[in-house]
């Protein structure tokens, strides 16, 4: 039994707790999934999870238009990746993908948060090239103004839903100044001309991902999002929001890596009693606790700022960011340690999570990246 401890913290609201409850519930009863066909896993994961209700968090209501709850998305973020990795994928990847259009979407183009909020549409967040990873303002990708259209040529890749997705949010550069200044966010339905599925990815936790070629593309100027030349700073403020969620996913995985192996230490007997009577595996255990809370603490820290009504929590987001992935990193490879020889087996859970965790090291800034983030942030207080 996970511990639900936090859900008492000053951070959240009872509205918080309930949807936590009614989470836990259809987690029990829907995951995990069967991952043998990802595509096909996701799409299913979308469609049921989109019934259920919950990707009513993932993008603002474009009738209602209220800011998003985002220690609602860290809650469910969390809850998921408890239970199934794909499932919190699926789920990120609707408020990712949708984000630009939640904050700075045009009525017009909010139409598609109709139906990314029921399941019916599935979404992607195009950014990442070839030679711009973390490097974004190096970004190659052109948008080049035609009458009343933009022409796109390029390549994205690392795109999670790309090749399934229905449509892409895509950053490409218009010029208007150099570097960051001169990029601007584009929606692009997956059916446009010239967009095609270059090469499909496969990585150590299968997920959708893809790399994308975009050959004389042509959007509607409508499908600008936001203004021209601010891409860069869309792109950053989506992530402000959705990077504490990615604390969140990391806290999901470390909590269910502790709570396995809270059962372990319990059930096997080694020397004659269990194994949790060995000092260091106690010690292990305290250690893997502390840092569960201490993320906690600052995933929700972070998201109840947000929610809070601050501008930005560049600072907040990429500290519960860098602490939550780096430390559930060593939580879970403690978990797979005291499961011995079963740790590694194909198919346990600590294997799966072990595999779960790397990616979220890198992706949405790299550890490094949030290092060099919090340390300007310090010298700019
Ligand atoms: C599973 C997965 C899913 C992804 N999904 C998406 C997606 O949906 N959309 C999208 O646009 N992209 C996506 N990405 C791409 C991801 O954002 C990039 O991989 C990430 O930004 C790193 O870029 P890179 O791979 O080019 O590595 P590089 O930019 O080459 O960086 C390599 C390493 O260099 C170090 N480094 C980089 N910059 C610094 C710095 N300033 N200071 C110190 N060290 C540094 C870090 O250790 C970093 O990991 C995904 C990636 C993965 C692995």
């Amino acid at each position: 039994m996970p511990d639900t401890s936090f859900l008492h913290w000053p951070f959240f609201e009872d509205h918080h707790r309930t949807l936590a409850a009614d989470l836990e519930a259809w987690c029990v009863k829907n995951l995990p999934v069967d991952h043998s066909d990802v595509d096909r896993a996701c799409k299913q994961l979308v469609a049921s999870m989109g019934e259920a209700g919950w990707f009513t968090y993932s993008a603002i209501d474009p009738d209602d238009p209220k800011p998003l709850d985002v220690r609602a998305l860290c809650l469910i973020r969390e809850t998921l990746a408890r239970y199934d990795g794909l499932a919190d994928f699926a789920f990120a990847m609707q408020g990712l993908g949708t984000g630009c259009l939640s904050l700075f979407g045009t009525s017009e183009q909010r139409q598609w948060l109709h139906k990314t909020r029921k399941g019916e549409a599935l979404s992607a967040f195009a950014l990442s090239e070839p030679r711009s990873g973390s490097d974004v303002a190096n970004m190659d990708m052109a948008a080049i103004l035609d009458g009343n259209e933009y022409v796109l040529n390029g390549t994205k890749t690392w795109i999670s839903n790309g090749g399934i997705a229905d449509l892409y949010c895509v950053f490409a550069r218009t010029g208007e100044a150099p570097g960051a200044r001169g990029l601007s966010a584009f929606l692009v339905p997956a059916e446009t001309i010239g967009l095609t599925v270059a090469e499909r990815l496969e990585v150590i936790a299968p997920h959708p991902l893809a790399t994308l070629n975009f050959k004389d593309v042509r959007v509607p100027v409508s499908n600008l999002i936001g203004d021209a030349g601010q891409g860069f700073k869309l792109s950053m403020s989506v992530l402000d929001v959705f990077r504490s969620t990615v604390g969140a996913a990391a806290l999901g995985f470390a909590r269910r890596a502790l709570d396995e192996t809270i059962g372990r230490v319990q059930n096997r007997e080694l020397f004659g009693a269990p194994l949790f009577d060995l000092q260091m595996v106690q010690g292990h255990v305290a250690d893997m606790a502390l840092d569960v809370d201490a993320a906690a603490l600052l995933v929700y820290r972070a998201a109840w700022t947000k929610d809070q009504g601050a501008p930005r929590v560049t600072r907040e987001a990429a500290m519960a960011k860098l602490y939550a992935t780096d430390r559930a990193q060593d939580v879970i490879d403690k978990a797979v340690q005291i499961h011995g020889g079963d740790g590694v087996k194909k198919g346990s859970v600590v294997e799966g999570l072990y595999r779960e965790i790397r990616a979220l090291r890198i992706y949405e800034g790299a550890s490094d990246v949030q290092k060099v983030v919090i340390a300007r942030q310090a010298l700019r207080a």
